[in-house]
């Protein structure tokens, strides 16, 4: 079995039409999933997460934000990966200043 045509429905106008391909790719756009910290978190208007430039971290002291979620510029896996471990270290620098027992 392989793939002969995709069946397109335009959103906004409900015209469907089919397009004879061999193959595809999906695109799942980019609206950032930070629905739920909306009411926390500084973001911009189209949802992605503010931190403080050259950082992880965000408006809240103790939480870091990472990966796409926080990228509207970049988005890719090595850039994900890359502020990842700044997190990381954002987050181990300020529990160690917490000096907890
Ligand atoms: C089609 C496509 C092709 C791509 N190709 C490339 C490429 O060739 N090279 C490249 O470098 N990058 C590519 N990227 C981009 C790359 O995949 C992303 O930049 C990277 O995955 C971002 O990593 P992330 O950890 O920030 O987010 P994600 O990988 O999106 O991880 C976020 C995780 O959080 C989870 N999550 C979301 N909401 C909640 C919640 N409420 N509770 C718990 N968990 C939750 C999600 O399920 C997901 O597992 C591509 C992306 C797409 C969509």
């Amino acid at each position: 079995m392989k793939v002969e045509a995709v069946r397109m429905r335009n959103v906004k106008t409900g015209e469907q039409k089919t397009i004879p391909v061999h193959g595809f790719f999906v695109a799942i756009g980019h609206q950032p999933n930070s629905e739920i910290f909306k009411d926390w978190l500084d973001m911009d208007d189209a949802g992605y997460i503010k931190a403080i430039p050259g950082t992880s971290k965000t408006n809240i002291e103790g939480v870091f934000a990472a990966g796409d979620v926080q990228d509207k510029v970049y988005r890719q896996a090595v850039t994900a990966a890359g502020s990842g471990c700044m997190a990381a270290l954002d987050a181990e620098r300020y529990l160690s200043a917490l000096e907890l027992q």
